[in-house]
């Protein structure tokens, strides 16, 4: 298929537990890709533990769309559909393939609704079937965006779009009314977790149309992904320094929590609020489904 490597794949969507108070609402996951392109030197999707083989290497699930269908077609109930997961939808070759985009037309077909993470400006082109899902069923449309300072961005996810064009995504979807804010995950310890970056992306968000911000104020790193971030990090003179700090202060921590979590947490909290931005989950969530009363019998 155009140049991209196809795998095959027995079922698509998987089935999740709801929860209102600790993630998105979600019904089922869908990864119609394996790997991914950006680049992201913190990613957990490299750790051992997923044996996912050249996770660089984008490949797709072989006849997904078909598949797709066949299995919402027989979904007695509809749903809430989460894609990204372990790979971002859109990708390098989604912008010619059309896969997302062609499984999002059939979500609305099937009357799903869809939440999303995704770390690319190309989300925009699909504004237009964004929207019409949104007008009827939950939608909650993040942007990854973790770093203000677009040189900092650019170290740390080296191939995602810049952080003024995913803003600019963003405000494309809200445009829309489709319901889009920031996922400010990973927090880099001793890189991004600084008042400034907390308050510009807040204000960014607003700006731009995003009605949430939700933060961990960490990272998690594992066996595979540690030594990818730690590699990373000893190429940069400037971050070598800070890849020693991690060893210092984490050793083989899976949960690395910035040591100013409760400073930024208070400045979180407060500027969320004063921006009018959802900063929790069971906030956001309903948020996201009063938008669309007629689904609320599924939740
Ligand atoms: S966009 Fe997500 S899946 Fe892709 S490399 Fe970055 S963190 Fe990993």
């Amino acid at each position: 298929m155009d140049g991209i490597e196809t795998f095959p794949a027995k079922k698509l969507l998987t089935p999740v537990k709801m929860s209102m108070e600790h993630f998105f609402l979600s019904n089922y996951t869908l990864n119609l890709y394996r790997g991914c392109n950006h680049g992201c030197i913190y990613c957990d999707s490299r750790s051992e533990c997923y044996q996912i083989e050249r996770f660089d290497d984008v490949r797709v699930k072989e006849n997904a769309l078909w598949m797709l269908r066949d299995e919402l077609s027989r979904k007695r109930e509809s749903g809430v559909v989460s894609m990204g997961a372990a790979s971002d939808p859109y990708n390098r070759f989604e912008g010619k393939l059309k896969v997302t985009r062609e499984a999002l037309k059939l979500l609305h077909t099937y009357g799903f609704g869809v939440g999303l993470s995704t770390k690319s400006a190309l989300a925009a082109r699909d504004a237009d079937i964004l929207g019409e899902i949104a007008k009827r069923s939950v939608t909650s449309i993040s942007f990854s965006i973790t770093a203000s300072d677009q040189k900092v961005a650019r170290f740390i996810e080296p191939q995602a779009s810049s952080t003024a064009a995913r803003f600019a995504a963003m405000a494309m979807l809200a445009k829309n009314d489709v319901f889009t804010g920031t996922w400010m995950n990973p927090m880099l310890p001793f890189i991004t977790d600084d008042e400034e970056n907390l308050r510009n992306i807040i204000r960014m968000t607003k700006d731009n149309g995003g009605r949430y911000v939700i933060c961990f104020f960490g990272v998690t790193l594992r066996a595979g992904d540690r030594e990818y971030f730690y590699q990373a990090l000893d190429r940069d003179p400037k971050y070598r320094e800070i890849k020693q700090k991690y060893v210092d202060t984490f050793g083989f921590d899976y949960e690395c929590t910035s040591p100013s979590i409760q400073r930024l947490y208070d400045v979180f909290r407060e500027e969320c609020d004063k921006a009018g931005l959802c900063w929790n989950f069971a906030e956001l969530n309903k948020a996201a489904m009063a938008k669309c009363p007629q689904q609320l019998s599924m939740f």
